[in-house]
């Protein structure tokens, strides 16, 4: 039976994981490196977008791309699952993706940010939610300044980003803390493969949210930074 956007997955074979992360937390190479390892038991949604392809990306294996309208129109025929507009642009996953996974024997793992699982997370009652966070957002701030791919505006913009994402987390299972990517990678690979507890739930990981976001509120070096910014901008 064709399955539409109001489908409950509850069943055992509509297992879906959801890994969601600030951007610049590392969770992209925890991910590929997963289903590269375990490609027999994990698929990657690949989900579409409205953003223009970025070097390096291939169309089909990294997203859909596609065009903001033709994205509308897959809403309105109620192709998505979930979508949300991220940094301007529209990402979302097709309900025809879940089911071309599931009919390859696989379980899809969905990298999607917190607007997408909030809307989601009601539909699929049997997914497992993981939540990566930074250990803090100074060194957040320092992993999107290494990436120098991005003017100091996009960076404050995807920092302000991190911030809301990190409000929300609490609506997330499991929490993982990128402090070495090795030992990010065994938790993940623990809940994810070997179907194991995660070390830090949704009691202690609220509490690790709550400690960046004072970070956010109280640490000096981003009250300078935000001063230099706000200064820029005048
Ligand atoms: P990027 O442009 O760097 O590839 O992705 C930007 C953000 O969009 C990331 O936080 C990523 O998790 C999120 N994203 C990618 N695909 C989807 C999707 O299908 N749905 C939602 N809600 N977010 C997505």
């Amino acid at each position: 039976m064709a399955q539409s956007a109001d489908t409950k997955y509850t069943k055992t074979e509509d297992r879906v994981f959801v890994v969601s992360a600030p951007s610049g937390t590392g969770k992209t190479t925890l991910n590929r490196r997963l289903v590269t390892e375990h490609a027999d038991k994990i698929q990657m949604s690949v989900s579409f977008t409205a953003r223009p392809m970025r070097p390096g990306e291939t169309e089909g294996v990294h997203y859909h791309h596609t065009t903001a309208d033709d994205f509308k129109a897959r809403i309105a025929k109620g192709e998505m699952l979930e979508y949300a507009e991220v940094f301007g642009n529209f990402y979302g996953t097709s309900l025809a993706e879940l089911e071309r996974i599931r009919r390859l024997g696989r379980t899809p793992l969905l990298e999607i940010d917190v607007q997408g699982w909030s809307q989601a997370k009601a539909k699929l009652t049997n997914a497992v939610s993981i939540f990566i966070l930074p250990p803090s957002i100074e060194s957040l701030w320092k992993r999107l300044e290494k990436r120098g791919t991005e003017t100091l505006e996009v960076r404050w913009r995807r920092l302000n980003s991190a911030r809301k994402e990190i409000q929300n987390g609490h609506i997330y299972e499991w929490f993982i803390v990128n402090r070495a990517v090795d030992e990010a990678y065994n938790e993940l690979e623990a809940i994810i493969i070997n179907g194991k507890k995660g070390s830090l739930g949704n009691t202690e990981g609220k509490a690790l949210c709550a400690e960046l976001l004072k970070e956010f509120d109280e640490a000096p070096w981003l009250k300078k930074l935000s001063a230099e910014i706000a200064e820029k901008k005048k």
